[in-house]
């Protein structure tokens, strides 16, 4: 048996995507699954002060990264992690076994940012950011790219897949090196 990265006795994932692409749906499911823990990172940036203060033009937080990295090194050691974030391209290479990059077609995406009340230049970023998978190219520049996997996030079934794909990947992990990334694009 060969340990991937570290010592770590269970696997670290990082849950990544444009906004609405269902990253806190997928992980909170899959932690449900699977027992290892969910860390929202906007959740966990605004409960801890994790930020350099709020930008009115983004309405959100600016993210501090040494902070976040900071807050989670040790967690992240211990392994057992789901990290759900929007950005992949700080965190260190070292903490994750397997990088998830959720996709949705941009006119599902489009329907789901207007529910969650995004507007003009801030629902076409969104959405621009997803048709050019800005997130699957920053992962693959990111991290080893055996380890990075694009899973499709359209609908309900989707979900159910990908959170089954996933459960399955974890309980047989960690496995040889040469095997490492089993989970199929589709
Ligand atoms: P993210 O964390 O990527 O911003 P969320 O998980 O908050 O996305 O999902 C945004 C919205 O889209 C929620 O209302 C959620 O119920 C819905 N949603 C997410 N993924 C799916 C999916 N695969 N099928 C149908 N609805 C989804």
């Amino acid at each position: 048996m060969v340990l991937e990265n570290g010592n770590r006795k269970k696997p670290n994932i990082l849950v990544t995507g444009t906004p609405g692409t269902g990253k806190t749906t997928m992980s909170t499911r899959l932690a449900e699954a699977t027992q290892l823990k969910h860390i929202n990172i906007g959740d966990l940036v605004r409960e801890k002060n994790l930020h350099d203060g709020w930008d009115d033009e983004l309405a959100s937080y600016v993210l501090n990264e040494d902070l976040v990295c900071d807050e989670l090194e040790d967690v992240m050691e211990e392994g057992g992690n789901i990290v759900d974030h929007h950005g992949c391209d700080f965190f260190p290479e070292r903490w994750f076994d397997c990088v998830v990059v959720l996709q949705t077609d941009n006119t599902i995406l489009y329907d789901r940012l207007i529910n969650r009340g995004y507007r003009d230049s801030k629902l076409s970023n969104n959405v621009e950011c997803e048709i050019f998978q800005v997130l699957l190219d920053e992962a693959k520049a990111s991290y080893a790219e055996n380890i990075v996997v694009a899973l499709k996030s359209n609908n309900i079934l989707d979900i159910k897949r990908n959170v089954a794909t996933l459960t399955d990947w974890i309980s047989n992990w960690p496995v040889p090196v040469y095997g490492m990334m089993k989970i199929e694009l589709y």
